[in-house]
């Protein structure tokens, strides 16, 4: 019998190119799947028909289980700063490529399909289940694209399945598959993967491929160089608007520079760098104002990884290698800098003194940020009490913002923790929020946020 194909071209590239990074697996059979959330226009923009997706070949298929290969990846990481080297993915499948538009750091637009929550894998550690709860499924899917909508470096998502099966966490609780879409799944725990490795030629294979990737042309210097690059603008980006990742670890953080991995995430709202919300974040090390030194870490951690391709003499690959990671707190001020610039017209001179007010007087950011729109537009009233005083904002306003820009891009809607929570078990209130945070600088014009997040806290809820 000839096997069924599928509507569209799948690329196996990954799983050819580096075969000792990946176990193939397939997805566990689900008691009654069925789509819960379909982004159709990403969909479309990948070449995958919608109603293909919807239909039962369409949805085997987004569980791991159509008539292709599906590959779990392997990576190792350094979790709350502990090495764990064998790690990979435990309840997740590559599912292939597809080619869709360039994006900046995926000049050949193959974009990763990736299905999460599909059942055990080869990398599944002894007694987890390899599966996901719904909520926190939807959980990604909601954050994923409001961040997308902001402008953030991040994976995107494709669909959300139910599956009919009860699993048991805190409660019991129905699970979910998410399947997202990534420029690669590429981790700086693939790097530590491949360089703990006794097979000769892995790391440079995997060097090789990440460079042809995301960094055409870039020697192994320029790689680290390009990805420290990559993350210093995504974290600015969380940084300016209030992001928690919350999960910092290193197989957690991509060398495309895409956020990844939303698990006990959540946006804060009155502004304070110690700010964490996740329950298993015990010392807070993942804390918002820790998050540039995190991600400084983790790439620090890459660089030993990659120190046997920095150059032929250890001690010169060393010492490059230490340099390079010293410039790593000048970069990240720097994409600190576009930020403020790209987000706000702030000009470098003022961005101390915004600094300064935003510590002390500590407002609810996303309407801080709002209020100075206001300022821009001859109303301070808001961001004098935002800010705590008139001279920082006098100074803004002098500055001469363009209004008309600060409405493009700064954002009225963000997902706040409450109604995120709200949202999860509620599939009419997951789609109203879900639409207003996917239009954050022009919501619907009845729609209002509140805020609150006093005694929040996030439970990885996985
Ligand atoms: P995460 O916190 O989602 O980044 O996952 C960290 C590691 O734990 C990854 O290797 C996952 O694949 C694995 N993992 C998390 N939850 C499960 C689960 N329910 N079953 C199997 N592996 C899991
Ligand atoms: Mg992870």
């Amino acid at each position: 019998m000839p096997k069924p194909s599928l509507p569209f071209e799948l690329h196996t590239e990954f799983a050819h190119r580096l075969p000792h990074l990946v176990a193939e697996a397939r997805g566990e059979e689900q008691p009654a799947a069925r789509i819960v959330v379909l982004n159709e226009q990403l969909a479309s923009a990948l070449g995958l028909d919608p109603d293909w997706l919807r239909s039962d070949e369409g949805v085997e298929f987004l569980l791991g289980r159509g008539p292709t290969a599906p590959h779990a990846m392997a990576y190792a990481g350094f979790q709350f700063g502990q090495y764990n080297p064998s790690m990979g993915d435990g309840r997740a499948l590559l599912l292939g490529e597809v080619t869709g538009p360039t994006a900046p750091h995926n000049p050949a637009g193959l974009w990763d399909l990736h299905a999460k929550g599909t059942g055990p894998t080869p990398y599944s550690r002894f007694g987890s289940d390899g599966r996901g709860t719904l909520r926190s499924m939807l959980r990604e899917y909601l954050f994923s694209e409001s961040m997308h909508a902001l402008g953030v470096p991040t994976t995107r998502s494709l669909a959300v399945l139910a599956t009919g099966r009860p699993i048991q966490r805190q409660v019991v609780e129905e699970a979910g598959v998410l399947v997202r879409v990534a420029a690669s799944h590429i981790r700086v725990g693939s790097f530590h993967f491949a360089a703990q490795s006794l097979r000769p030629g892995m790391l440079e294979q995997l060097a090789d491929y990440t460079i042809e990737r995301h960094y055409p042309a870039a020697d192994y210097q320029e790689l680290f160089i390009r990805a420290m690059d990559a993350q210093a603008a995504t974290v600015a980006g969380w940084m300016q608007l209030g992001f928690i990742h919350g999960v910092m670890n290193t197989d957690n953080t991509t060398l495309s520079g895409e956020t990844i991995d939303y698990g006990p995430c959540a946006f804060l709202e009155n502004y304070d760098p110690d700010t964490w919300f996740s329950s298993i974040d015990t010392q807070g090390r993942y804390r918002f104002g820790r998050q540039p030194d995190m991600v400084g870490w983790n790439l620090a951690r890459l660089a030993e990884s990659l120190l046997p391709l920095l150059d032929d003499s250890p001690d010169s690959a060393l010492a490059w290698a230490q340099e390079a990671i010293n410039s790593f707190a000048e970069r990240f001020e720097k994409a600190r800098r576009v930020e403020a610039l790209q987000r706000l017209q702030m000009p470098e001179e003022l961005i101390q003194d915004y600094s300064t007010a935003l510590t002390e007087a500590s407002p609810d950011l996303t309407q801080a940020h709002r209020a100075l729109v206001s300022a821009a537009a001859g109303t301070p009233a808001a961001a004098y009490e935002a800010f705590a005083g008139t001279q920082f904002v006098d100074a803004y306003c002098a500055s001469g913002p363009d209004v008309a820009r600060l409405e493009r891009s700064v954002p009225r809607v963000i997902p706040r923790p409450r109604l995120v929570e709200a949202a999860l078990g509620d599939l009419d209130e997951f789609s109203r929020l879900l639409q207003a945070t996917t239009h954050p600088f022009d919501p619907a014009p009845d729609y209002k946020q509140p805020g609150g997040t006093e005694g929040y806290l996030t439970y990885c809820g996985t």
